[in-house]
């Protein structure tokens, strides 16, 4: 039997292997990482690898983000980085951190975008692969620009791109030319566009790699800064006949309305008319909302150029109520996301509150006896292997029946919430105070050895008894026994720990009460 399910569970090294291999793809490749994606969290969890599902989760939620499905991305980001957060596993938090900045960049909360942004680089190990640190230097300098901190940005460019250069990764140094390229067209300075745009000409050369649609429309925008209409041409020839992949869904819809204003710039209106009927159709066909907006802005343009007042004027009145339109279903989609991201965070609050609640009494609020039966195996557990000992105590009020008979049941609740509090201060440091039932109490002491956890209870037995309790029950006195016993290293069950406890307890009453008893079985 064994043999066959060899046969078909990959092992865990193959999982984490096929799960590297998908974080390392280009993000122009994310349609790929889908379905592998999905198919290795289902295995992760199969094997109970829950570090592997999370990361393979992620992958999803990545995927996501840039389909633009953002509310469902950015919720299980979320979730991942609480995840990674609670279990100190800082490169999935750092990752997670990323796509957070991308998803609230996506929702156009800038501020939180750069927040998450900076602390995907801050989290981040720091023997992180040059190529994983350089992706994420990246997003933190396109989050600054973002936020017009662009001397910032571009420091941050430049790390990213000696990291990716360092590590020979090409697609990731190219990618972070194409932005600085892309900022200093945006900002107007041509000399520095230009030189980034050599840069990426020589890689080119150099590595045979192929430059896909973004790029293309990136050094043709640095040529029409130059006016240099004839290079744009030459440019964007070969993604009009289709022979340039295209890295995002609009990169060629937006080469063709760079081709456009260059040829009305040229004052080649014929051509620039069939550019934009070419735009337009590629917007209809992939449903570009934003690029058919600037597809009838530039149409304006031209009808301008040419004389055509009249069209130009109803052009540019349909172009106007397009981007409005635009604004508002993005807002809407925005605040929906938004929306689903906080549900997802109360979600989790809501569920940790609950399972705290589940671990504590409720009279006391000390833990209880469930999470007591989750917690020593642990703690006997570390004890054994660190071989520490570990030491516990059984605390049971003396002669309570009396408080409840001759007072009231309401007062000896108020005995028990009292001789809680003490126990809270005796359980100092690493020791847990529980609340067992009814008046029996427990003290679990990890790492204390026999010697000094008679010594604990002795002194809480003392204090227990020196508390003021006259305002409460009068003249009756509260007192203790208490059975305590320990594992020198660790190696005890916690039923039998628990059982000779019980049993010096029960000698301690018979003693006499009020008195501590401790010792190991023999
Ligand atoms: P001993 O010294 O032998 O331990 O005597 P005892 O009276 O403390 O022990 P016994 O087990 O006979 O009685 C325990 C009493 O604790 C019985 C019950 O009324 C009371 N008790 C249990 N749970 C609660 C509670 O939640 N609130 C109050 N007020 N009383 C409780
Ligand atoms: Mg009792
Ligand atoms: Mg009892």
């Amino acid at each position: 039997m064994t043999t066959e399910t060899v046969g078909c569970v990959p092992a865990l090294d193959d999982l984490e292997r096929a799960v590297e291999e998908l974080e390392s793809r280009p993000m122009s490749q994310f349609r790929t990482v889908r379905e592998p994606a999905a198919e290795l969290e289902r295995q992760a969890r199969e094997r109970g690898a829950e570090e592997l599902a999370q990361r393979a989760l992620l992958l999803c939620a990545g995927v996501m983000l840039r389909e633009g499905r953002t509310g469902e991305g950015g919720q299980i980001a979320h979730q991942v980085c609480a995840w990674a957060e609670r279990h100190d596993a800082p490169t999935v938090q750092a990752r997670a951190h990323r796509e957070l900045s991308i998803f609230y960049r996506a929702v156009g909360d800038s501020s939180e975008g750069l927040t998450h942004a900076v602390q995907a680089v801050a989290v981040l190990p720091e023997d992180a692969p040059g190529s994983v640190r350089a992706r994420h230097l990246l997003s933190l300098s396109v989050a600054l620009e973002e936020g017009g901190s662009y001397a910032d940005g571009e420091r941050r460019a430049r790390e990213a791109l000696t990291l990716a250069a360092t590590a020979g990764d090409t697609e990731m140094t190219m990618l972070v030319l194409n932005n600085m390229a892309y900022s200093a067209f945006e900002l107007g300075d041509e000399p520095a566009a230009r030189r980034l745009v050599e840069q990426m000409r020589e890689i080119q050369a150099r590595t045979g790699h192929r430059f896909g649609a973004n790029e293309v429309d990136t050094m043709a925008r640095v040529e029409l800064m130059g006016g240099r209409f004839e290079a744009v041409e030459d440019l964007l020839r070969p993604v009009l006949a289709d022979q340039v992949l295209a890295n995002e869904s609009d990169a060629v819809a937006e080469c063709l309305l760079t081709l456009a204003l260059a040829r009305r710039q040229n004052g080649r209106f014929d051509g620039c008319q069939e550019a934009l009927d070419a735009a337009r159709k590629l917007c209809a066909e992939r449903e570009l909302a934003a690029v058919s907006a600037r597809v009838r802005e530039e149409q304006a343009a031209l009808f301008a150029a040419t004389g055509r007042y009249a069209e130009a004027y109803e052009e540019h009145r349909a172009f106007h109520a397009e981007s409005t339109a635009l604004h508002s279903a993005q807002r809407d989609a925005r605040a929906r996301a938004l929306q689903a991201v906080f549900e997802a965070n109360e979600a989790r609050r809501a569920s940790e509150h609950f399972r705290e609640m589940a671990h504590r009494d409720a009279l006391t609020g000390l833990y209880n006896r469930r999470h007591i039966n989750e917690r020593v195996p642990a703690l006997l557990v570390e004890a054994a292997a660190a071989r520490r000992p570990l030491s516990l105590a059984i605390i049971d009020l003396d002669h309570f029946k009396r408080v409840n008979d001759t007072l009231s049941h309401a007062t000896g609740d108020m005995v028990l919430q009292h001789v809680a509090e003490l126990l809270e201060e005796a359980a100092a440091g690493p020791a847990i105070a529980a609340r067992m039932g009814g008046e029996e109490f427990l003290l679990v002491f990890p790492g204390v050895d026999a010697a000094e956890a008679a010594q604990r209870c002795e002194r809480l037995r003392l204090r227990i008894r020196a508390h003021g309790w006259e305002p409460i029950t009068g003249t009756l006195q509260v007192t203790t026994s208490v059975g305590v016993t320990t594992a020198p290293d660790g190696q005890a069950t916690f039923s039998a720990l628990l059982s000779q406890a019980d049993r010096n307890l029960y000698a301690a009453k018979r003693g006499g009460r009020d008195r501590v008893v401790s010792g190991a079985a023999g």
